[in-house]
């Protein structure tokens, strides 16, 4: 069992606890190394890393970056980035940018379908208004019993073909890691297992393409362990990350009690053959 957890989300993007609580938490379930990761934004990363310091855990400061690549939104971590650094943060404000007016007519997609009244709802459950995104409107839905719970809102709503779905331009993969690897940080591609092509998973040649495009681009890691894989995806991304020689990742993507795959921490080991992204910060383990 790991006691690295280097994927999660505080209620500075869509997970729920404020981040000195999310760091309380994964201190309490074990977790000795831990970055905060929440989506475009690194608001959380100060107090995540004075409650980290607090609770005997190694801190690394990380964030997930949304990006447009050919068809697909994808995620990439960053991860010991520098939150200091301008041109990261000029980066993510523009991603951040179109988020409220991708709500609005998000909203007027449900209204269409006869949900009135989302936009200001959503935002009710957003603490921080400039990451308003579909988790927010999930939790919404769920309240007013138009779904029984966010899983289930991803099913009906919200999605290619769904009430409440927009197309958007998020970064540009190229841009993301440059943002990234400018700003002393290492980028990893999130959850490739999540990633699909209408219902189905993202083909084996795609999925190639996207490998070796991130590579020359200057990406260097892959997350195997992660809170949406199956066992079976850890082996089979533990491959890819062997073929394209890339540091293995590992995190729970934790978002909130009761709505994510896995709690904090407590993730199985990596498979044998990867090499894991935190050695070269292990020296730097208390
Ligand atoms: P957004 O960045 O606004 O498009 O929202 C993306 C977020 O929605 C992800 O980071 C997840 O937190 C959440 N999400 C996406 N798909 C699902 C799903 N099937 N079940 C639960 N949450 C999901
Ligand atoms: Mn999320
Ligand atoms: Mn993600
Ligand atoms: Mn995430």
């Amino acid at each position: 069992m790991l006691d690295y957890d280097l994927h999660c989300h505080s209620n500075v993007s869509d997970g729920l606890l404020p981040p000195a609580e999310l760091m309380a938490r994964a201190a309490g379930r074990g977790v000795k190394f831990i970055a905060l990761t929440d989506h475009d934004d690194t608001d959380g990363l100060a107090e995540a890393a004075q409650a980290a310091e607090k609770h005997q855990m190694k801190f690394i400061n990380g964030v997930e970056i949304s990006v447009s690549w050919r068809s697909h939104t994808l995620h990439i971590v960053g991860l010991n980035i520098d939150p200091k650094n301008k041109a990261l943060q000029a980066g993510l404000h523009s991603v951040r940018e179109g988020r409220g007016e991708r709500a609005r007519l998000m909203s007027e997609s449900l209204a269409r379908a006869g949900i009135g009244g989302v936009l200001e709802g959503a935002y009710q459950y957003a603490s921080n208004r400039e990451i308003i995104g579909r988790t927010h409107f999930a939790r919404y839905l769920v309240e007013t019993g138009h779904a029984k719970d966010v899983r289930s809102v991803f099913k009906n709503f919200l999605v290619k073909g769904k009430p409440g779905f927009v197309p958007h331009q998020w970064a540009a993969l190229n841009d993301t890691i440059n943002w990234i690897n400018g700003s002393g940080g290492v980028a990893v591609l999130a959850h490739p297992g999540r990633y699909t092509s209408g219902r189905k998973p993202m083909g084996r040649k795609t999925l190639r393409e996207l490998l070796a495009e991130f590579v020359e681009m200057g990406g260097r890691g892959i997350e195997v362990v992660t809170g949406s894989h199956t066992p079976e995806q850890y082996a089979e991304f533990a491959k890819y990350a062997t073929e394209f020689n890339l540091l293995s990742s590992c995190g729970s993507d934790f978002h909130g009690p009761g709505e994510s795959y896995r709690d904090l921490g407590r993730l199985p080991d990596l498979p044998l053959e990867c090499r894991p992204i935190w050695q070269a910060w292990e020296s730097a383990r208390q």
